[in-house]
């Protein structure tokens, strides 16, 4: 076990706060995360169930989260259910909730990870590609929240971390679809904590910045290359340290903190350059989807 530093005991501390010296901080949680598969999402079930916690991991394809949850289960010890859904279909997600339910008879956190997203001028975006973002990201994440309220959370309190992004913060090119996508969700973010706080409910988003061996960087991070060096901390992120914040805010460590945005991104959004030299590249560009 993880020892207090050695100027607190944990003698010293009152009772309500003896569980902030377990490693396990969500000892015999249930987490619920979409996209939680690949990426981030991934990461993120693997530290939380080294902290205790049960998951489910959601997304469209089930070979993908079948094949993630042996990993996290082998890895961890803990369980770990998949589960075919897409965010954009209400029914499909009450199904999973269902299931999810029944398997562990509670959900505790819930993680808004699925999203998708690439680069494209607003001028070259199909009125359908810019929906399909916006269903994804913005729909999905309400679609699931509120399936989740009202199959549990209403009842016994619950914790939401939507995964945003800091796209929308300064307008970033080739963006429109997915930064307004991610803004309209860290909205939602302040609309939820206010009317779910009375309930016991917390929610906070969390922004990544370009974080390494994820599919987001491999689709967005070419032109991002030379700005990460140019951004206080010139490195791109890890997604253990994206789904340490994660654990952060899911966790008893953040029991005040609701309607928030959490930005790891090295402190790129205050300084990287926004180049919009870029859309020459995207010129003759077409129209996507
Ligand atoms: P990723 O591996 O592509 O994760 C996206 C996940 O969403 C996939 O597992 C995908 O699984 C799932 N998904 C997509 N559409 C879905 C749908 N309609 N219904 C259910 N699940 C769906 O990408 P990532 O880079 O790790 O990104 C994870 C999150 O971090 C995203 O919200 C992203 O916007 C955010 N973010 C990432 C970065 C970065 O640098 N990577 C930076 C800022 C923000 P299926 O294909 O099986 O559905």
């Amino acid at each position: 076990m993880a020892q207090p530093p050695p100027d607190v005991t944990e003698d010293d501390c009152l009772p309500e706060y003896r569980h902030l010296f377990c490693p396990d901080l969500l000892r015999d949680k249930v987490a619920f995360i979409t996209g939680g598969g690949s990426g981030i999402g991934f990461r993120i079930a693997e530290i939380f169930m080294r902290h205790g916690c049960h998951t489910v991991i959601a997304s469209r394809s089930l070979p993908r989260v079948s094949m993630a949850a042996r990993k996290l289960s082998a890895a961890t010890g803990q369980r770990c259910l998949p589960l075919s859904m897409d965010v954009r279909d209400p029914p499909a997600i009450m199904a999973a909730v269902d299931q999810a339910l029944k398997e562990f008879g509670k959900i505790d956190i819930l993680i808004n990870c699925a999203a998708g997203n690439f680069l494209c001028p607003a001028s070259a975006l199909s009125f359908n590609a810019f929906k399909v973002v916006m269903d994804i990201d913005t729909l999905g994440t309400f679609n699931v929240s509120h399936v989740l309220y009202k199959k549990f959370f209403r009842d016994h309190g619950g914790v939401i971390v939507n995964i945003t992004a800091t796209l929308g913060a300064r307008g970033q090119v080739l963006q429109v679809h997915a930064g307004s996508a991610k803004a309209a969700v860290d909205a939602m973010t302040r609309h939820l904590a206010v009317e779910w706080g009375p309930q016991n409910i917390r929610v906070n988003s969390l922004a990544p910045g370009p974080i390494s061996g994820t599919e987001g960087f491999r689709r967005l991070g070419g032109p991002q290359a030379n700005k990460i060096l140019a951004s206080p901390l010139q490195r791109l992120g890890n997604k253990t340290e994206i789904a340490h914040s994660a654990l952060y805010l899911a966790s008893p460590l953040a029991s005040y903190v609701t309607g928030a945005l959490l930005v790891v991104d090295g402190g790129a959004w205050l300084t990287s350059p926004n180049d919009i030299k870029l859309l020459a590249d995207f010129a003759s560009f077409s129209a996507k989807l």
